[in-house]
Parts: structure tokens; sequence; C-alpha cells
């Protein structure tokens, strides 16, 4: 022990827990180097151990008579943030009321089990005397005398190692570290490719890019055009400018655009030069292309949300393709968008943002409009191609003609036999999975429903189950109805299961495949199914809302939408501008190549504007229209807003935790925030917890938070913190 009394000291450290308060632990008395802020430790909490993060190693002493637990272990050989990273997981964390902690795990790659690098024992200053009662010390460095190399710690026995180490502490013995060899992915021998001229609209909206680029100032773009303008052309042009400047890129699509056909454009452009961070990477390869990253080796990422954590040095761009996708938001905590960390990221970097899309958020439409962003305007399809011709069907009067409800109209299968007798491919969207909608008592009006949860049960025939769509609970067909004993049970609705089937009636001989969430669970089978039809060994490809998204057939002629306002009906704010972006975006995947294209979009009620609007592919009608609604309603974008669920398993004390939490919030900002709730959330009940919502808005979004934030600390400890659910700027209130 050393006689000098030495100073203690402290770490501010977050852990991984949904605890918003930072926690305070000693540094221990030995250690020489003190983990720096962003340092992965091992702590002590509770009645087991976690690894969490330094976010200050000069934190201030604890009041006086609070005991304060040592830092257990510090983890040098694991991820660390950097500093600007560490920052902006602080910025998530207040903004979206969530730990910082949480934050972090989210911004770096999965904890595996300890990475360490493989060290070695070896003999360090001869000079030094080993007293004789060490035994065990000094036949370990007898045995490193007369070795090279040294030995393997991993070799060593506990003892051994304790012995290894106290050698070390007299210097006699040092223990080094062999580095990590992280997999390197070998260059390709091929020529960057050079990509084809931009056209006039694309040069433009470049010559506005460019320069922003260059001067390494931070500026957002919307690159607003049709579908097939030719975005991607001017994201990797964008791209390329910021790389030959020596600066990073980060590429963000979303979770389904993320296709071997797309990663194929950017690599052959970019050969060896291109990372992918996604969820759907083995832990292993997420860690290496992370490591790969912050030593600098790529400075060019392609991702999905999460990417835009990659700890890239000197970003300076950053494109966010389909930014209203809600894939961008997370939905667990932190519940994050992406797409709107990708501004903050950009804005302490000096980088430029370039979001696209032909159907914009309308939060980014009304930046766009204002002027806080730059509108880039692409215009129409690229080589003067036209936009699709969409045809809407009224369904009642199908229904009128052929005395039953129809799910495929005359029209849609006489436009399918034309498409597949000229050699070319369609899609058809039916924006809902499995075979049925519901099961129904024709006798009582009884619906099974799930057991856990307040929705109908799904059948979907491949299995031979009835599923719940929310908590994916399985049960048999039921023989008789649980209420009257009727045994005439009626399957009601079609999913995208039994509009394959009926397609397959229709078309015989036509080879039609389905992509759903069912279809696609293996790791894979997404890009395998897109690459077949890619090929053009599948004439029709069924499913839902995924077979929308950014892909690039060139030989789709016609496009079906079946129950096209159908979604419109749902109790959301933002039922009109999804509908209108999902059928917009559906749509323009006909037509892309040299043939023109033609959509058959189906509906009950063809004559709604958002359906009209999106027919005639109208996106600023639709928005000037929208935003009228939304400032009437006072919802988002021209007013904040804040969701909070309240759970629990029983109905009453949720209930009152909600008022309680509602009352709390009312307190805040007297007269300023407008607050609907505590009401039953549509979902009432889910995986056997009751649900209650309330809704928070108000004009500034500061201000909103802040109050959540404070109500929030308010009830602390009188409402446990896992019953409530905080998500700020919901992409839904479903
Ligand atoms: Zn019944
Ligand atoms: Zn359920």
């Amino acid at each position: 022990m050393s006689p000098l009394t030495v100073a203690a000291r402290y770490a501010s450290i977050a852990v991984p827990i949904p605890l918003r308060q930072l926690l305070t632990y000693r540094i221990p008395d030995d250690w020489t180097e003190v983990p720096p802020a962003g340092a992965r430790v091992r702590v002590p909490l509770g009645s087991r151990q976690v690894v969490a993060t330094v976010v200050e190693s000069d934190a201030a002493a604890p009041e006086a008579g609070l005991s304060v637990k040592p830092i257990a272990e510090h983890l040098s050989g694991d991820p660390m943030l950097p500093p600007d990273l560490l920052e902006l997981t602080r910025f998530v964390s207040d903004y979206y009321l969530c730990s910082w902690g949480e934050a972090i795990e989210t911004a770096l790659p999965p904890q595996l089990p300890p990475v360490r690098p493989p060290r070695r024992v070896v003999a360090a200053d001869a000079n030094i005397e080993v007293p004789s009662r060490a035994g065990r010390q000094l036949r370990l460095l007898e045995r490193l005398r007369s070795t090279a190399e040294g030995l393997a710690w991993d070799d060593l026995d506990t003892a051994d190692r304790r012995a290894a180490t106290a050698l070390a502490e007299r210097g006699a013995a040092r223990v080094i570290e062999a580095p990590v060899e992280a997999g390197r992915i070998e260059a390709p021998a091929i020529e960057a490719g050079t990509g084809p001229t931009p056209t006039d609209a694309q040069r433009q909206a470049l010559d506005e890019l460019e320069p922003a680029i260059d001067s390494r100032t931070f500026d957002t773009f919307l690159l607003f055009g049709a579908t097939g303008s030719g975005k991607t052309e001017v994201y990797l042009r964008a791209a390329q400018r910021a790389l030959d400047a020596g600066r990073a890129v980060i590429y963000l699509v979303p979770e389904i655009g993320l296709t071997p056909l797309l990663l194929n454009k950017i690599s052959r452009r970019f050969p060896g030069r291109v990372v992918v961070l996604h969820s759907g990477l083995a832990p292993r390869e997420r860690l290496q292309a992370w490591h790969r990253l912050r030593r600098g080796e790529v400075s060019f990422v392609v991702g999905t949300r999460s990417a835009i954590f990659a700890p890239v040095a000197d970003l300076g761009l950053v494109i966010v393709d389909e930014e209203q996708d809600p894939s961008y938001k997370q939905d667990e905590a932190p519940r994050y968008n992406g797409r709107d960390i990708a501004v903050v990221r950009a804005k302490s970097a000096a980088a430029v943002v370039l979001m696209g899309s032909a159907t914009p958020a309308l939060e980014t439409f009304r930046h766009a409009k204002t002027g806080r962003y730059t509108m880039l305007r692409l215009g129409d399809r690229i080589a003067d191609r036209p936009l699709p011709t969409v045809v809407c069907v009224d369904m009642r009067t199908t229904y009128q003609d052929s005395g039953e409800v129809q799910v495929l109209s005359p029209e849609l299968v006489d436009e399918l036999r034309n498409c597949l007798a000229a050699g070319n491919q369609a899609l058809v969207l039916r924006n809902r999975r499995g075979w049925s909608v519901a099961l129904l008592c024709p006798k009582c009006g009884e619906r099974v429903g799930c057991p856990r949860c307040s929705v109908t049960l799904t059948w979907h025939r491949s299995t031979s189950r009835l599923r719940c769509h929310t908590c994916a609970f399985e049960t048999k067909l039921p023989d008789a109805c649980s209420r009257c004993g009727a045994d005439e049970l009626k399957l009601i609705g079609e999913g995208s299961e039994r509009v394959e089937a009926l397609l397959a009636e229709a078309l015989p001989g036509a080879r039609i495949a389905r992509m759903d969430r069912d279809t696609i669970r293996r790791r894979g089978a997404h890009a395998a199914l897109l690459e077949k039809f890619d090929r053009g060994e599948i004439d029709v490809l069924v499913g839902t809302q995924m077979i929308a998204k950014g892909h690039d057939f060139h030989r789709v002629t016609v496009v079906g939408v079946l129950s096209a306002d159908q979604p419109l009906g749902l109790p959301d704010f933002r039922a009109g501008e999804r509908t209108f972006q999902l059928l917009t975006q559906v749509a323009g995947r006909a037509g892309r190549g040299e043939r023109p294209g033609r959509v058959v979009v189906q509906a009950f009620d063809p004559e709604h504007p958002v359906i009209q609007l999106a027919a005639r592919q109208d996106y600023e009608r639709f928005y000037d229209r929208e935003i009228r609604y939304r400032s009437t309603l006072r919802y988002p974008p021209v007013a904040a807003l804040v969701e909070l669920i309240v759970r629990d398993a029983d109905e009453l004390r949720c209930r009152t935790w909600a008022r309680t939490l509602a009352d709390a919030v009312r307190r805040q900002e007297p007269g300023r925030l407008i607050i609907a709730g505590p009401g039953p959330a549509p979902i009432e009940r889910a995986r056997n917890l009751w649900r209650q919502q309330i809704l928070v808005r108000t004009a500034g979004r500061r201000r909103l938070v802040h109050a959540v934030d404070r109500a929030l600390i308010e009830i602390e400890g009188e409402i446990p913190r896992r019953a409530i659910q905080v998500d700020v700027d919901p992409l839904s209130v479903l």
C-alpha cells in the first residue's frame, strides 16, 4: 500500500437500462490509466455486472455519505465511441427521452463475447529482483526468461495469471497485446465505373449540390422527383464528389430497399470502397465492418437506419433515400428516426444531407417549401418515359354486375392477361398478409380474436393456423363458435395468400410468386425472390407493401392495387399520407423500361381525393390539401407530437397510471399543451397488457419534449418506467 493518500477519482457512466440518470462509479485507486469518455467498462449494477460506457472520466465526487462502487474492469479491447458519436447519442437520449446508455447500445455493434486481442506475457527488465517468498512468480519468470516469444495469456491458469500480473506490476514482465486482425475484404480488380452521363435535370441538381459538398458547410437538400426520375444517379455522383474530397459518405436506405441489386450497382461504381452495415448481418460481420470504418480503411457506408451511427471520421455527405419510409423510425427504445438524426449529425460535422423522394414526408416537404431545406426538383422520368396510365376501378360497380364481392376485377384480370401475353411482368399489391382477414360466426357475429390482444386472428392456409399479427399467437381453426356454438364459421376478407391463389386460378400457366413477411422469413429469401423476378423467372409478383419499395424492374408494365382505399379508414392522422405514398410508389414500379406502364387501382371509393391525386401522381396538390387538414387539427408537421402509452396487465391499474401521467403532463405548461387522453389505445390490449394512450401536442418541439420529460421525472416512483412507452415524433398512433 502506498503511504500517500490518493484523492479518489470518479466517472459518470451510462448504463444500458431504461434509466435516464447517469451513475457515478469510483475509478479504482491502483489504475494508472483512467478510462476516457467513450470507453467501455464492466460495472456492478444491483446483483449483476453490466457492460456500460464512461461518459465523463473526471466526474464530481458523490455527496458525502453515499457509497459508490468501483468500476470492475476497463474493456480496452472493445469498440469505443469517438467523441462526436458520444455527443450524438446524448442528443438521441435527450430528444427521444430514453437513457443515454440505451442510445449508446444502438450506436455500437452488438455485444459479443469479449473480443480480446490475444495477449502474451514476456519477460522484461532482467534487473528486477523478485523476493524469494513469491515462489510462483519466480517459477513463472524462469519460464518466461527461457523463451523469446513469452507465453500466451490464454494458456496460463488462474494462479499463473495472477503471478503474471504481479510480475508486470514489479516491472519484471510485460503483458502485450497482439492486434486483432479483422477480416479484410479484398478489392476486386475492376475499374471504378463512371455511370451514365447525367441528364440536364440531374446536372442542375448536381450543380447545386457539389459546391455545397466542397464548401464544408452544413446544408440539407430535398431531391424531389417522380418515381423513375433518376435520383440514384444523383446520389452516386454526390457521393463521388465527397469521396474525392477525402470525406466520408453514409448512404441510408429503408430496411427493405437494401437489396443485392442496389448494392451491386453501388459496388460496381466504387469497387472495394464500400462497407455495408445493417441489422441482418451476423454480429461478427457487423463488428468487423464497424472496425474497418473506425480505422478509416473505408469511408463509404451503405446501410439501414442504424448506419447513421457509423464511426466514420470527417463525414461529408449523408444520403437518405426514400426519406419518408417508416422503417427509418425504430419501433423500440430509443425510438429515433434515422433521417432526423442524419440532419443532427451532419450539422455537427459540417456535412451535407441529401434526402430523396417522390412522395416526401409532409415534414420534409414543408421544410423545403419554407426554405429550411433546399429543394432540388428532378421533374419527370428520365428519357421522357411517361408516367404510367392509372385506371381506377369502382368495386361497387363490379359488385352490382356480378352480384358478389370480387377480389379481382375483370379489368385487372384483362390487363394481366394482355401483359403476360406480351411477355411482360406484373406486380399485384395487397397490403395484408395471410389468407383471410377474420374468422366470423355468421349466426352471432362473433369474430375470433387473439386471447392476448384485442385483434382478430388471421387464417394462414400454408401453415393451417390462425395467427395473431400482433403477438404471433397461433391456434388451429376452431370447429364451432365459442360464443353460440354454431359450427359454420366463415373466413372473411382476403389477404395476400388468398390473392395469390385467386391469381393462379385466373391466369392458368402463369408463374406467380408472393412476397410478404411470411415468404421472406428465411435469411436471403427476400433477395432471392427479387433476383428471380429480375431474371424474368416470375410473371406476377403478389405481395404487401414490400413489393412497392424502390425496385427498378424494367419489364413490369402492369401494376394492380387491391383495396386501395382500405387504409384510409384507419384512425391515424397519417392514414391519407401513407395511402398516397404507397399508391404512388407501387404505381411507380410500372413502365420503368422501354414499355409504358398501366396501373389498375381497385377501390370501393375510387373518387376519394387521396386515391384520385395518387392516380395522377400529383404530390403537390396532395400536400396542399393534407397540410390544410393538419393545420386545422393541429397535427404534425404543424405541431409537434409525443405519444405516451401506459401498459399493464391489470386494466384498472393501467387506467389509474395513465390518469396520473396525463395529470403530471397537464401540470407542466398549463394551457399550452393539447392533451388527448388518456383513453384506450387503438389496439387496446396487446400481449396480455392493457394499453392506454395519451397524445400530447404543441407548436414548439423543445417545449413539448421538456414538458414530457419533467412529467416523467415527477411521477418517478409512482409508475414503473417499464410501464411507460414514450414516442417522440411517432410515425403512427395506432
Ligand atoms: Zn357464434
Ligand atoms: Zn395476439
